[in-house]
């Protein structure tokens, strides 16, 4: 009769060990982390702002230009 008393006890403790893991991972628990503030650049032909993840990088010897498109990056930056 004790048998089936701890099989029970098992089986309940089995199912709280299925079921707190579930708990703080469901999407609705957790508050979705923040967008992460996206960085923006410029492009350096025409001075459009972008995210730098969208922009086309341009190399000049004294570090890195940002540009828009294929194009602008082609004809270089503008001149200041
Ligand atoms: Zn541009």
């Amino acid at each position: 009769m004790i048998k089936y008393l701890l099989l029970g006890l098992l089986a309940a403790w089995l199912f709280y060990l299925w079921r707190k893991p579930r708990v703080g991972t469901t999407p609705a628990d957790k508050p979705a982390p923040p967008a992460k503030p996206q960085s923006m650049v410029e492009c350096a032909h025409c001075g459009l702002h972008m995210p730098a993840n969208e922009a086309l990088l341009g190399q000049r010897p004294s570090g890195v230009d940002y540009f828009c498109s294929e194009d602008h990056r082609r004809a270089g930056p503008r001149a200041r």
